[in-house]
């Protein structure tokens, strides 16, 4: 079911006691952070931390691209997949045109803005020409990385409502998780990396980060956060391990309630070291060696 957060929900973060909490960030695990529409109430309920959002930046009106510009708090990723011929080729239905002329408002009226670049094969040719434009456009960097979508091959299948339209290749120099774990043609790199996985380390809880999902279900962390709408097995699994998922929503109980909670403090992490038994998502995520936490460096681009 497709549900916005809202500012109630946000309301129940007891800020005054959360002094550490430095970055808010809203990056899209579930739909474009600018289709929220109580998103301006919300950036101004979070005075003291810095509000990172992640976008396509094709929505929204200039004057309020220049009004988010002025709040010294924000920073904005807008994610362009290449120019003006390519950018649409990953990132369906969104005009190019429009998203540099709101991360230009943004960026006139002093906002921090970064240019994310996934680069393929169809658009790596293009990459110092992006540098060049990023900096005359003033965005505060350009980063450049990999597509972690290639478990299955050295393409994929893009579809439009659910019609396929072609296949994205990955670029020439890419080394993906499957490429590094030697899977076989066709075959899923998913088992590979059950063969050769190591001991789970959560990543979320070492740097502190905790996701709160809109439906006022608060998770260890995004990627588990994950289980409200993918796959049914892993969201029951989620809930065979936490078994009582009501005692940690923000409908039901208090912020500290929650990250003060047998669940937390110990259903969790007993789970991540096998009791009863570890999610798949936390073993594809952050065992060790073959998870894609361990192995963040086939992100990289070296251009
Ligand atoms: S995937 Fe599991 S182990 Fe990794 S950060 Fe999330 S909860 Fe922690």
């Amino acid at each position: 079911m497709l549900k916005h957060i809202d500012l109630a929900m946000i309301q129940k973060l007891p800020l005054e006691k959360m002094r550490n909490l430095e970055k808010v960030e809203f990056v899209g695990n579930f739909g474009d952070p600018l289709m929220n529409p109580y998103l301006d109430d919300i950036i101004d309920f979070f005075q003291n931390q810095i509000i990172h959002i992640s976008t396509n930046a094709s929505l929204r009106k200039i004057d309020w691209w220049r009004n988010l510009g002025k709040k010294k708090n924000v920073q904005v990723t807008f994610c362009i997949d290449g120019l003006e011929d390519t950018h649409h080729v990953y990132r369906r239905n969104t005009s190019y045109r429009k998203i540099m002329d709101n991360a230009k408002s943004f960026i006139s009226e002093g906002g921090k803005a970064t240019w994310q670049f996934i680069v393929f094969k169809h658009n790596e040719d293009q990459v110092d020409t992006a540098k060049n434009l990023s900096k005359k456009l003033g965005f505060e960097r350009i980063n450049f990385m990999y597509s972690d979508r290639f478990d299955t091959g050295d393409t994929f299948k893009v579809y439009d409502n659910n019609v396929y339209k072609y296949d994205l290749e990955k670029a020439t120099n890419q080394i993906s998780l499957r490429d590094r774990l030697s899977s076989a043609d066709g075959e899923k790199y998913w088992k590979k990396l059950y063969q050769k996985k190591g001991n789970v380390k959560c990543v979320w809880s070492i740097k502190k980060s905790i996701y709160v999902h809109s439906d006022g279900n608060v998770y260890p962390c995004c990627m588990i956060g994950g289980v409200s709408s993918g796959k049914k097995i892993e969201k029951l699994m989620y809930n065979k391990i936490v078994k009582k998922p009501f005692e940690i929503n923000l409908k039901n109980k208090s912020f500290e309630e929650i990250i003060e909670s047998t669940i937390f403090k110990n259903t969790l992490p007993k789970s991540f070291d096998g009791e009863p038994f570890t999610h798949p998502i936390c073993i594809e995520w952050c065992n060790d060696v073959s998870g894609k936490y361990a192995n963040i460096n086939l992100k990289k681009v070296n251009m």
